[in-house]
This record gives C-alpha cells, structure tokens and sequence, in this order.
C-alpha cells in the first residue's frame, strides 16, 4: 500500500463550499452527480430514494438486474442497513475507509431501493476513502449508490474529464485522477465463507490475513452471479488482443515495462513493471487507445500475481 500512499498525492482534496453545497442539493433534489472516489468516478444517487436510483439506469443503460454499491461515511452509518458480522467487522476496521466492499444481509426496512439490490436480500457496502466523498457523504442524510459513472460496458472513469466526456449534462465534481483507478475488491460475507466475487487493489492474501483464514473459491460459491462479474464489460470500441508475442499491422500498443516492438502509437502501463502503477493506469490508457484510427490494441503479457490478477480480470472481460 506504499505506492497507493504515495499516489494519493495526486488527489484534489478540498472543494469550495458553494462547489460542496450544490453537489449535496442536486443529490437532496433526487438527481445524479458524478462522483470522485479513490477507485473509479461514480455516477451518484440516493440510495433510498428508487426516483433517484432509476435515473442511474437509464443514463448508464445498465442491466437492471445488476446490484448497485452503497456508499457511506463510516462503519457505523453502514451498520444502520447491513448486519455485520465478525468478518466484516474485521476487515471494515482494517481497510475502511479504502477499495473494499463487502456483501452482507440487508436489514429488513432498511429503505434502500430494491431497484438498487435489484431486489436480493443482501447489500454491498463501502466506505470510501477520497477526502471528497468522504465530506459529502458527512453533510448527507443519505446513503449514495454510485455505479462506475459510464455508458454500462464500457471503460470506468478515473478523470473527472472522462465522466464529461460520456455524460456531458452531468454536475460532475472534480476530485483529480482517482488514485486507485480500478474498481473496488467485492468480498462476499453471506456464505460459509468469504469470496472474493471481484478482485481489485486489496488482494486475496490481504484479505486472508485480516481474516487468519482461506478464501472461498468463487466458482464454488452459490452466490448469484453479479454484475461486474458479466463476461463482457469494460470493454473498447476496437479489438482488444490480450497477451501478444507480436504486433499487427495498424495495431495500438498497451506495453508493460521495457520491449522492443515499435508501433505507432504506445502507452506504456509501467515502464519499471509495477502493477499498482499498471492497474492505475489501465483504463485511462485504454480510453486513449480506444480510437477507430487503430485495428486494435495489442496488450503485452502482464503478470498473474498481486494487483495484476484485477488488471487481467478486467482484460480479459474487455476482450470478451
Ligand atoms: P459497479 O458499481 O459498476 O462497480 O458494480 C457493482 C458491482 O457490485 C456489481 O457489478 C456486482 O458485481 C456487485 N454487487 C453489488 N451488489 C451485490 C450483491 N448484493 N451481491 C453480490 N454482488 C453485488
Ligand atoms: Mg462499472
């Protein structure tokens, strides 16, 4: 988590309070703002409120039967609409706030949207850490749902200039480049035993040692199959070729660390091949890339290991 430290630098953490004050207007008055956190751009909402979270899916044109995150200022908040067990406990006082959301049974009349838990008995909860979500979630009476605040199957945003770009008429508030870029972990808390349902920057191994115990395995596991988790998501307007030996003609290049193949156009993920710094820049390389001037997108081997599984996991659905 060093380098994530380090990243947050990168962040704008204050916001005038006008700037403050109409974000949390917009979102009393039922509308969407979009949203900066430290994994990816939101598209915000009302949690409780269905008016609210509809809009979402229609301007995301969203599957409806795809769950939505809540998001909340701490613990404690969460804890009002989700049972919490010894395993979230643990992993909430650990990694929250930070990337990691957790799957646990709804409370009865907890008034959260069913459109938003597309009517499933469970709830998946976060508490980010972006000092801007975090000061409007505190001024709110609410819980926020806040999707990736793109067209569904397509890139997330890490920019609040990439949000713009997809939904022009947005109040979108400005909270830098997100620092993580990639979406959260989704641990499942509903079973025997926990899953991760969505890998991310927290890994398996750091959520086995908050735990002091093996993961599930996720095949394995009779939790629905959500969302994030549809083959296809994620993805390019052009061909994406995952693991090249060799480059095509007309062929943009995503490389990880130093090569020798030359092409006309390049983004390099990490030239020293470090994975955070490659799962950070993921998607706003291939937002670049994503140009119908090339054939495609060539994307040089990246290693299985640590963040590079989120970084494949979110490949390979591209390419789908
Ligand atoms: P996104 O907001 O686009 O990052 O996607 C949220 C993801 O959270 C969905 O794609 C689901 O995979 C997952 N999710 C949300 N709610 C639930 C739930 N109740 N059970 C399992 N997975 C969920
Ligand atoms: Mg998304």
């Amino acid at each position: 988590m060093s380098t994530l430290k380090t990243r947050m630098k990168k962040e704008i953490n204050h916001i005038t309070s006008d700037a403050l004050e109409r974000a949390q207007q917009t979102l009393r008055n039922g509308d969407l703002i979009g949203l900066p956190t430290e994994t990816v751009y939101g598209l915000a909402a009302n949690a409780l409120s269905d008016k609210a979270v509809a809009k979402i899916y229609t301007l995301k044109e969203r599957p409806r039967f795809n769950p939505l995150i809540a998001h909340f200022p701490n613990a404690a908040e969460a804890q009002k609409y989700v049972h919490f067990n010894e395993w979230a406990k643990t992993l909430s006082e650990t990694f929250w706030p930070g990337p990691l959301t957790l799957i646990l049974k709804k409370k009865e009349d907890c008034g959260i949207s069913l459109l938003a838990t597309a009517g499933l008995d469970t709830l998946a909860v976060r508490v980010p850490a972006h000092p801007i979500a975090q000061l409007l979630l505190q001024g709110l009476e609410f819980p926020l749902v806040a999707p990736s605040a793109n067209p569904s199957e397509s890139l997330s945003p890490t920019t609040a200039q990439h949000v713009k770009r997809s939904f022009p008429d947005l109040l979108v508030v400005d909270g830098g480049s997100c620092t993580v870029g990639l979406e959260s972990t989704i641990v499942d808390l509903t079973g025997n035993i926990p899953v991760i349902l969505r890998p991310g920057l927290l890994t398996k191994n750091d959520i086995e040692k908050a735990l002091l115990l093996t993961l599930g395995d996720k095949a394995e596991s009779n939790v629905i199959k959500a969302p994030g988790q549809l083959k296809r998501h994620y993805a390019p307007s052009i061909p994406l070729r995952l693991n090249i030996k060799n480059l095509h003609e007309g062929e943009a290049l995503l490389s990880f660390g130093p090569h020798t193949f030359t092409a006309r156009k390049e983004i390099n993920l990490s030239l020293t091949c470090n994975l955070e710094e490659a799962a950070g820049n993921l998607f706003a390389a291939l937002a670049e890339l994503d140009s119908s001037q090339y054939k495609g997108i060539a994307v040089m081997p990246i290693p299985n290991d640590g963040i590079g599984l989120a970084v494949n996991d979110r490949l390979n659905r591209a390419s789908a």
